[in-house]
């Protein structure tokens, strides 16, 4: 049954928001064990990972900053292979700190270890990474996120903040679109 919500229409979801929100809760309890007595900077990774970050930052109990950083991801072919763009730095000092990326989804690996990459250039303590969704099966580096909401199949999805050309991030759940 489709779903719409002023958008085209979504064919399945994937994950219902009240999935999402149960995960999102252990995530926040697992997270929080690791970082026990730490202090942490959350980096919510603009703009697909806001809304999962909001979220997951509620369920922390730990001593913890939220700053964010902004990066342009390109499509294979369009510019070179995996090539990602910074477009925002986060505005607090990391030096010393326990960085914690905060992803929406973690596809060839690209992303992430450019912004690994960058991060650990500013003397932070650690990097570590956790992302919403995981696409085992389309990896193309050594890249890996140390905490997964879900991983799944090689399908594109949008909603809880992922995004096609800007739309649908605002669906509170993850949808399967199609490719047209
Ligand atoms: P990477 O391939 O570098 O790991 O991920 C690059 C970016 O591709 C992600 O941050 C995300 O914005 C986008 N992406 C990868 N898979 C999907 C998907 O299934 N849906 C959406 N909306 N974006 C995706």
């Amino acid at each position: 049954m489709g779903v719409t919500l002023g958008h085209p229409p979504i064919p399945a979801v994937v994950y219902s928001a009240e999935a999402i929100a149960t995960r999102v809760q252990q995530l926040g309890r697992e997270i929080s064990a690791h970082y026990r007595y730490k202090e942490v900077i959350a980096l919510a990774v603009m703009n697909g990972a806001m809304l999962f970050a909001a979220d997951l930052v509620r369920q922390l109990d730990v001593d913890v900053a939220l700053d964010s950083i902004t990066v342009r991801s390109y499509e294979q072919g369009t510019v070179s292979p995996g090539s990602v763009e910074l477009l925002s730095r986060p505005t607090r000092t990391l030096s010393g700190k326990h960085v914690l990326l905060i992803e929406d989804i973690v596809d060839t690996g690209h992303t992430l270890n450019f912004l690994k990459a960058i991060l650990w250039e500013t003397g932070p303590a650690t990097v570590s990474c956790v992302s919403l969704l995981n696409k085992p099966v389309r990896r193309q580096t050594e890249a890996y996120a140390d905490f997964i909401g879900f991983d799944i199949d090689d399908v594109f999805v949008v909603g809880y903040g992922l995004d096609l050309d800007g739309r649908y991030r605002n669906l509170p759940y993850v949808g399967w679109l199609p490719s047209l």
